[in-house]
């Protein structure tokens, strides 16, 4: 996890007593805010001010829960304190404060003494009980409060009515015992209503309507199914919606060696995780024993998602896989992802295809089962001027597939480029003519993976090499 500023933590107060010291403006707000948890707030404030008006409002709402003492604060006035907060003009008297409230046992906030806190308030969005904090660690109130706004308008004024039903709701869902694919499935429902019609009342019809839903779900899936699914080229953001999903309501996920960092975020906490990346040639790792894992998970009723690099169904052994389920029985559904080529000719800003320039567009391997360049290749196809090639698993053998293309009659001179690790931060690309790439590269310390792109649609992108 990477370094936290301050750790947000939801405080329950109700009930609880809670401790303010002053009498400025910003104590009555601070009360309000106090008092609005449902605590017993014990208010000190000095009569030789003004006392707010907020405060005297609070007393008369909430007679039984908020005391009003018209004195300043002593130390046994902490004793029992779940926090204390405090508001005051000297800096003596706010050391005091903080030292009385730690050796009490309360966490304590002295406004606007940052060294005197143990605990900040963050700003907050307010559907409650849907609550939302943010803080910048004082770094930057501006951009808090934009950030603050911006929520407000993600979250209608009406997502507290929903936020209450899910909690009128729950124990209902929780009392019926399905697994927990199937209580998924009603919360994804609940939420995707809560954002399509947020103005609608979440009523009791609503509840059933969900609870059929979800009930009928169940039944479909208590056999356990995998899902094979596109993981894109790298950046986590290139992953659809669905994979998402998919991955947040997984049992089990197996993933390649060629999944970002940053992808396997989004799987569900409990899901459990596992590498079945071939780079390593382990004997446990081989095709045979990664259909055998599917089909035995699955088997056990679980919610398998196969997570590949890019889309699933281009050079990603999907068909062996599909095979092997369906000669097993298991259910089998896939999820297209961005394909390698779509990152880089993204990244390079080229279209693959040009209307006078390319009007074929191919993707090869050039990576045998022994790891050498294919033999049966079809070289005639390759060496079109008027296609573009794109050639996967393609950095190993790319000094003698270029040989071969030349050989073929492509022009030397052809434009090219290599591609590596598309859509990552570290994405580099090497531009050169078809018969200089190998060398360009070689001459450039690459990591892969890497993608090798051939034909005229390449110089017709921007000039600027990366
Ligand atoms: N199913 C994947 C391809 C798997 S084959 C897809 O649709 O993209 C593995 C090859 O894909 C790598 O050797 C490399 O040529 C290419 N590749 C995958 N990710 C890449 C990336 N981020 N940048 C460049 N090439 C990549």
């Amino acid at each position: 996890m990477a370094a936290l500023a301050s750790l947000p933590l939801f405080f329950k107060p109700a009930g609880r007593r809670l401790v303010l010291a002053g009498a400025s403006e910003g104590a009555g707000w601070k009360a309000e805010l106090l008092a609005a948890t449902g605590a017993r707030l014990e208010i000190y404030a000095p009569d030789d001010v003004e006392t707010p008006e907020s405060m005297l409002r609070l007393t008369r709402l909430h007679p039984e829960r908020v005391t009003l003492h018209r004195r300043s604060w002593r130390a046994e006035d902490l004793t029992g304190a779940m926090l204390a907060v405090g508001d005051f003009a000297g800096e003596d008297e706010a050391r005091q404060f903080a030292q009385a409230a730690r050796a009490a046992g309360a966490p304590v906030n002295c406004v606007d003494r940052p060294a005197l806190c143990d605990f900040q308030f963050g700003s907050i969005v307010n559907r409650s009980p849907l609550v939302v904090g943010i803080s910048t660690d004082g770094a930057a109130p501006v951009f808090g409060q934009a950030v603050r706004a911006r929520i407000e308008t993600l979250l209608p004024e009406t997502f507290r009515r929903w936020a209450e039903a899910a909690r009128r709701w729950r124990a209902e869902v929780q009392a019926r015992r399905w697994p927990f694919r199937t209580r998924r499935r009603f919360w994804e429902r609940f939420t995707a209503q809560a954002f399509a019609a947020p103005g609608q009342e979440p009523d009791e019809r609503l509840r059933d309507a969900l609870l059929a839903d979800a009930e009928a779900s169940d039944q479909a899936a208590a056999k356990g199914m995998v899902n094979l699914v596109g993981a894109g080229p790298g950046d986590p953001e290139l992953l659809t919606l669905r994979a998402v999903r998919l991955l947040q309501s997984a049992d089990v996920i197996l993933y390649d060696d060629l999944i970002a960092p940053g992808t396997l975020d989004f799987a569900r906490r409990e899901a459990r995780l596992i590498h079945v990346g071939k780079r390593g040639h382990k004997p446990s790792c081989t095709q045979d024993d990664i259909n055998a894992q599917l089909v035995r998970l699955a088997g056990e009723g679980l919610q398998v998602v196969r997570l590949k690099g890019g889309d699933p169904m281009i050079f990603g052994r999907a068909g062996e896989e599909i095979a092997a389920l369906e000669a097993a029985g298991v259910p089998c559904a896939v999820t297209p992802g961005v394909t390698a080529a779509s990152g880089a000719a993204a990244g390079m800003a080229t279209s693959l295809t040009h209307r006078n320039a390319a009007r074929r567009l191919q993707f090869i391997t050039a990576h045998a089962r022994n790891g050498a360049l294919p033999e049966d290749l079809d070289w005639r196809a390759l060496a079109d001027p008027a296609a573009t090639t794109v050639v996967y698993m393609g950095l190993a053998t790319l000094e003698a597939l270029a040989a071969r293309l030349l050989a073929a009659g492509l022009d030397p001179q052809t434009p090219a480029a290599l591609v590596a690790r598309a859509t990552l931060p570290d994405e580099t690309i090497v531009h050169a003519p078809v018969a200089e790439l190998a060398e360009k590269v070689r001459a450039s310390d690459i990591a892969g993976p890497a993608l090798v792109i051939i034909g005229h649609a390449v110089a017709l992108g921007p000039k600027t090499t990366r």
